[in-house]
């Protein structure tokens, strides 16, 4: 993120401020108690940690790293952690909170957490990384563990570090708990297909809702603004459906090719040795900007991505990516928010009137959490699913999460949205 951007997320939205509206407009279509509405709008746990590491040229830095317990109503708590430069309390909080509501959409049997250190990881080397994560986990070893708190991958933070995070919390508590995390590398007990299942999980929600609401993939253009895990999945399903991915964007800039990117593998392999994005234009194995015009290509900004002329625009890196500053830019049709919490409120408004159907974060990246808890119940129970078994759970759970989501949203007329946090609260009322 760019500071620009990140001066606009300041000025317009806090994310946890936003999260807590976005309660109290949900509740208020449902007869619920206000005392549950309370214990949501407060999280039940809030752990902020000093982290002293000891860095490689024998100086000790100290970090500032969290873990929000927001509500476990429905099962121990559950979400990622976050190493990025610009983590703060009420980003972890918000991100907590969605957490809770969208565990509840996808309907797995987990509670909402989440957690980070303030930290620029790609300025540390391996071995400081690490002391890092084993150091953090020591502090928060006494609030985790399977049927506690189970965190997993999010921005910045690999199945590597998921890895030391079990191995640290083993060695407190004296007995090997793989469950104590999720997103594991996949033998050391991670689930198979974890890494792709957001993305694949955003690409089942996207089929099912767009066959519901009878939209067609021929011709579909698409625009994706983040290309890491999440989003360098997702454009390698879509492509393999037909979906014409011709645009895409990280930290440092991006690339838009109108007639579609040919070859992904090719691009996402020119990012891995370059560091970025811009100028990965690829024929054959040749990536340079030398092929940009015959390509009919061009570079763009980060920001960019979500303002091209698409059928469908995702933005897969950050919070606040589409705010009133350039949401009445945004042509495409279809939002599919992959990022957590992309849209501001005031955004939101302006997407709506413009009748851009917005497929909410909480339904349409909850693919990660449930393969997580596919994962946490395979550790629990000592079994091993083959990939194509956890495939086809998680497409029964995005289709039925995002069956349930369309049809509250005609019953209510609300949007989408509205509606995933109304599939939510019900289920939490149920339970509480
Ligand atoms: P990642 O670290 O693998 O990738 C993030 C990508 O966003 C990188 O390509 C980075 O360069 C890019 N980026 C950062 N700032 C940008 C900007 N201003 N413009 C364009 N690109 C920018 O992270 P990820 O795991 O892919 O997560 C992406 C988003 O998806 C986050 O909001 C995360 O909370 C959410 N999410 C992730 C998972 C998961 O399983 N990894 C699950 C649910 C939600």
């Amino acid at each position: 993120m760019n500071n620009s951007s990140y001066n606009r997320r300041i000025v317009n939205d806090n994310p946890w401020e936003r999260a807590r509206e976005q309660l109290r407009r949900a509740a208020s279509y449902l007869k619920i108690s206000p005392a549950l509405v309370e214990r949501l709008e407060t999280p039940d746990r809030v752990i902020e940690v000093s982290v002293s590491v000891q860095m490689d040229d024998g100086r000790t830095e100290v970090f500032r790293g969290y873990r929000v317990q927001h509500n476990n109503i429905r099962g121990p708590y559950k979400g990622g952690l976050r190493f990025h430069p610009k983590v703060d309390m009420d980003e972890v909080k918000a991100l907590a909170f969605w957490m809770t509501m969208k565990n509840a959409v996808v309907d797995v049997p987990f509670g909402g957490g989440k957690g980070g250190i303030t930290v620029d990881p790609k300025r540390l080397s391996e071995g400081e990384l690490e002391r890092l994560t084993r150091a953090f986990t020591r502090e928060l070893a006494p609030y985790i563990g399977p049927e506690v708190d189970v965190p997993a991958p999010d921005v910045n933070t690999s199945a590597k570090i998921m890895q030391w995070i079990r191995d640290e919390y083993s060695n407190v508590v004296g007995k090997d708990s793989p469950a104590v995390v999720t997103g594991k590398p996949v033998e050391e007990g991670g689930s198979q297909g974890r890494t792709e299942a957001t993305g694949l999980g955003g690409f089942y929600v996207l089929s099912e809702m767009m066959r519901i609401t009878g939209r067609t993939n021929r011709k579909a253009t698409v625009a994706i603004q983040g290309f890491g895990n999440v989003g360098s999945f997702l454009a390698g399903y879509l492509k393999d459906a037909g979906f014409s991915i011709v645009a895409l964007s990280d930290s440092k800039g991006g690339l838009y090719i109108p007639r579609g990117i040919p070859d992904l593998k090719a691009v996402a392999e020119c990012k891995e040795k370059s560091g970025k994005l811009a100028g990965c234009y690829c024929i054959g194995s040749v990536c340079d900007l030398s092929n940009m015009e015959s390509l009919g290509g061009c570079d763009i900004s980060p920001e960019e991505a979500l303002e091209l002329p698409v059928s469908i625009a995702v933005p897969a890196a950050l919070e606040n990516a589409i705010t009133e500053e350039n949401a009445g830019r945004i042509q495409a049709s279809v939002v599919l928010e992959m990022a957590n919490g992309p849209t501001t409120r005031e955004a939101d408004e302006i997407l709506d009137k413009k009748h851009i159907l917005i497929i909410p974060d909480v339904l349409a990246n909850s693919g990660g959490v449930a393969v997580s808890y596919f994962e946490w119940y395979q550790n629990m129970h000592g079994e091993t699913w083959e990939k194509e078994a956890v495939f086809g759970k998680l497409k029964e759970k995005m289709d039925t999460a995002a069956q349930a989501v369309h049809a509250v949203s005609k019953e209510y007329k609300v949007p989408l949205r509205d509606a995933a946090y109304i599939v939510a609260l019900k289920r939490l009322v149920a339970r509480s």
